[in-house]
């Protein structure tokens, strides 16, 4: 890409990398050098910059603190043999951003300011992209409010930063989730469908009821009659019963649009697999399970790419699933995508953009 934007940048005087153990990532702990930073203010983008990773000052008023205008995403970018930088449809979360954005009533974000942004920023710390095999480096755009007044209204103000992690293998263990009946993390007409962080803070607490109870995750139900299912949370959830993939819709406005999700329905459609989205109803699900027509599970988001399922629990019964065959679509969408990912297969819907 060419370098149209020009975007002072400030470098650290002390990397820190040499003293950071690549070999022992915690996902979301390690931070890299530099993060790039865009201000909004008078109705406009100004001042995009890059500068060392720092601390921000925070005025007790801020209006994130206290109404929640945020929102943010989440892509990653893998080094290639010969050492390229390749970054997985990062134009599908510039988009989903600014859907975000305009349900949190936040300004839409320019096409150029993300993807500069975000393509200097890896240049600059490309030695911070592991080397290790399933390793990454996670990339974390988020936008808030700015605004000091503690009054309920939009902002006038906001910040866009973009944040890199390096990360190892996130899910490297298969997840067991439990089916949320009481509990519920989005609702038509609500904020389901933004990646914004109050659905985060809303789902902590089932969450953890679910972790108390031996669960790494929860598959949610609707809202209404929690009869119907519909993602995990961070990431959306696949079945596999009776040879066909079935993966909730997004039309509800329930949903957040995962691009993992995408990309699997797309090589699904690619390959000829048979693919309903609709929703999977909890008895249908408890049927396929206790009628052996249950073929597998899994979720798929940016964090994980595909996380195998090895249990459910369903109206407080486990269900512990069959051992998957490695010819499962679960395995084989995941080497695809990882392929494509690392730059090993043909990427035939231009997913990628090398730096
Ligand atoms: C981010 C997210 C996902 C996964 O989306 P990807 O784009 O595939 O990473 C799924 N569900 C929720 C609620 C999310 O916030």
């Amino acid at each position: 890409m060419k370098t149209q934007l020009a975007l002072p940048i400030t470098k650290v005087q002390n990397s820190r990398i040499a003293e950071t153990d690549f070999s022992n990532l915690v996902f979301g702990r390690t931070i890299s050098d530099h993060m790039f930073v865009a201000d909004y203010k008078n109705g406009e983008w100004c001042d995009a910059r890059i500068v060392p990773y720092a601390s921000l000052n925070l005025n007790p008023a801020n209006a994130t603190l206290h109404y929640g205008q945020s929102i943010f995403e989440g892509l990653k970018a893998y080094r290639n043999e010969e050492g390229k930088i390749l970054i997985f449809r990062a134009d599908a979360n510039w988009r989903r951003l600014n859907e975000s954005a305009e349900r949190m009533c936040m300004p839409e974000l320019p096409e150029e300011i993300f993807m500069e942004g975000l393509t200097q920023l890896i240049d600059l710390d490309r030695n911070w992209v592991p080397t290790a095999k399933g390793a990454s480096l996670y990339i974390r755009p988020f936008m808030f409010a700015t605004d000091d007044y503690i009054g309920v209204k939009p902002s006038d103000t906001y910040t866009f930063i973009i944040l890199t992690c390096p990360v190892g293998n996130y899910y490297n263990k298969p997840v067991s989730v439990k089916v949320e009946t009481t509990f519920t993390r989005a609702t038509e007409g609500g904020t389901g469908a933004a990646k914004t962080a109050g659905n985060y803070a809303a789902s902590l607490y089932p969450a953890r009821q679910a972790q108390k109870a031996g669960y790494d995750q929860l598959l949610w139900t609707d809202g209404k009659s929690h009869s119907k299912i519909e993602e995990s949370g961070t990431m959306n959830i696949m079945f596999k019963i009776n040879g066909k993939l079935i993966t909730a819709p997004t039309h509800t406005g329930t949903i957040l649009k995962g691009i993992t999700r995408d990309s699997v329905i797309q090589l699904a459609k690619d390959w000829n697999e048979p693919l309903e989205e609709r929703f999977l109803t909890v008895s249908e699900l408890e049927t396929a399970l206790q009628e052996g027509t249950f073929e597998e599970a899994f979720g798929t988001g940016t964090a994980a790419t595909i996380a195998h399922v090895q249990r459910i629990n369903v109206n407080g019964k486990d269900y512990d699933l069959p051992q998957k065959p490695t010819d499962a679509f679960s395995h084989r969408v995941l080497a695809e995508l990882d392929g494509i990912k690392y730059g090993l297969v043909q990427d035939p819907h231009k997913w990628i953009l090398s730096v």
